[in-house]
């Protein structure tokens, strides 16, 4: 039986790279805001998996289906309205502003108001005054911060998170933890 209040659900997920089988029949069963971590050795398949769910990686064989919704066969915008992924790749362009990179992600999501919920979330993350700044000239700290501000801009319903905490100092820290938990999501993250 299924169970209908899983929110993630993956059966038999397989992934292979050549020889290598990165995910091997993997079941797994999330419900409505709970919160997942998973822990594993480098090479252990983590990454793949959040990005086979996140619609970045094509799995080679199974199911994923988020919120009753086919995630490989009848994946559209309004899933990738529902995720939001925090991972060491940043998505943000390097040419465009702080700014622009995040209407960008607003337009792609079909956000409503976008301009002032983007002012909001910078303020949030501490980088109000970097607003104009182009991508390229933010130290590494501060791309992170824009990066949480891009993945919490939607206000997904399911986070993904790959090592969220690796090169973030302390105030961003509790900033992604002040995210985590003002609301119920559905989590997902994996570290070693
Ligand atoms: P983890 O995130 O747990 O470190 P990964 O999902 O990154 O694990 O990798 C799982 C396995 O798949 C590793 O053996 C890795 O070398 C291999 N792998 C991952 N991505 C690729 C790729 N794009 N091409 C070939 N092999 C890959």
């Amino acid at each position: 039986m299924e169970d209908p209040s899983a929110i993630i659900r993956i059966k038999r997920l397989t992934k292979t790279y050549g020889r290598v089988r990165a995910l091997d029949r993997v079941d797994l069963e999330i419900h409505r805001g709970e919160f997942l971590t998973i822990v594993g050795p480098n090479g252990a398949g983590k990454s793949t998996l959040l990005g086979v769910i996140a619609g970045l990686i094509r799995p080679t064989r199974g199911e994923i289906k988020l919120d009753g919704v086919d995630a490989i066969q009848d994946r559209d915008d309004g899933l990738a309205r529902k995720i939001g992924v925090l991972s060491n790749r940043s998505y943000l362009y390097n040419d465009l502003t702080v700014f622009e990179n995040l209407t960008f992600y607003a337009t792609l999501y079909d956000l409503e108001g976008s301009e002032q919920t983007i002012r909001v979330l910078l303020d949030r993350v501490g980088m109000a005054d970097q607003t104009d700044s182009l991508m390229k000239t933010l130290s590494r700290g501060m791309k992170q911060r824009i990066a949480l501000a891009r993945t919490m801009l939607h206000d997904p319903p399911i986070l993904l998170l790959d090592e969220p905490y690796v090169g973030l100092d302390q105030d961003a820290v509790t900033m992604l933890q002040d995210f985590l938990s003002e609301k119920q999501r559905t989590i997902l993250l994996v570290t070693h």
